[in-house]
């Protein structure tokens, strides 16, 4: 009697596990972190029991938005950082892969060399950055109120900075490693312009919805979200809210391959050939499919 439960109880493992494989298509890895991926997480759960997978962490959180009103806890780490190349910098494995390819093709082009300045910063070292940056404006015989007006010009408030991701890169055309702000105008900085989206890294804080100007930065959203948004000239936000008006949308890649897109709430549907999963840190979810 105990062994017929024990069997049964299997075959139910076994469904469910298969149910899992076959909704999540190529999706080889886990969805870690469910508590940024919005509520309703029974699917998710299920997605947990597999090992965890470094390619599968920049799926998830490739697209998360994290500017000034919507932040990271200070508890949120990434699990699968690693170094990139000489730099002594982190990423996630799968942004750090395509960043070392990037530069690669970069430097195959004859257009110079890419300095990684920054990569992944931790809640703790961007809340002690910040508190210097108020500090200077204090020291300077700034009020209280207008130190901390100034700083959030500069900086992000820790928490709101995406280096907390490990999916965002500063980069300097110098090998002392200056950030400048001609960046854009420079050699690598029109050659990432035109190709950083390939190796699935897009310019940010462009415009005025972040409140802040970092012609230097990069962000990794992968290589199809960085088509999209390059193409139509998309900041994060933008994309975000054209997928979330949108609901579903059909893409083909630069190889010719289609997909539809979908931004849900949940999880429920049964969507048939998937390529990623992720959130968006607001708990949504994107859904990238296979046509
Ligand atoms: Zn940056």
């Amino acid at each position: 009697m105990k062994k017929q439960i024990v069997l049964q109880r299997g075959l139910i493992l076994g469904l469910i596990s298969m149910m899992v494989i076959l909704m999540s298509g190529c999706f080889a890895g886990a969805i870690t972190d469910e508590p940024y991926l919005g509520e309703e997480v029974s699917e998710s759960s299920a997605f947990q029991e597999q090992p965890r997978n470094n390619t599968a962490e920049a799926e998830v959180t490739k697209l998360w938005l994290v500017d000034r009103n919507t932040a990271l806890p200070s508890s949120f780490t990434p699990s699968a950082l690693t170094a990139v190349g000489e730099s002594g910098e982190q990423l996630i494995e799968a942004a750090a892969a395509d960043y070392v390819k990037m530069t690669e093709a970069m430097k195959a082009d004859g257009v110079g060399d890419l300095y990684l300045v920054q990569g992944y910063r931790s809640y703790e070292e961007q809340e002690e950055l910040y508190s210097a940056c108020v500090q200077s404006f204090l020291d300077k015989g700034e009020s209280a109120s207008r130190a901390e007006l100034l700083a959030s010009y500069q900086l992000a408030k820790a928490g709101q900075d995406e280096h907390q991701t490990g999916l965002a890169v500063d980069v300097s055309i110098s090998s002392d490693l200056t950030l400048s702000e001609d960046f854009r105008s420079t050699d690598q900085g029109k050659w990432l312009a035109r190709n950083s989206w390939r190796y699935g890294f897009v310019y940010r804080y462009e415009t005025t919805d972040t409140g802040l100007k970092e012609p230097w930065h990069l962000r990794y959203v992968g290589a199809i979200h960085g088509q999209i948004m390059t193409e139509r000239g998309f900041t994060l936000e933008e994309y975000l809210d054209f997928l979330a008006q949108s609901g579903q949308y059909y893409f083909t890649d630069s190889q010719g391959v289609q997909y539809v897109i979908y931004y849900r709430s949940s999880l429920v549907e049964n969507f048939r050939n998937i390529q990623s999963i992720c959130g968006d840190n607001q708990g949504h979810y994107i859904i990238t499919c296979f046509v």
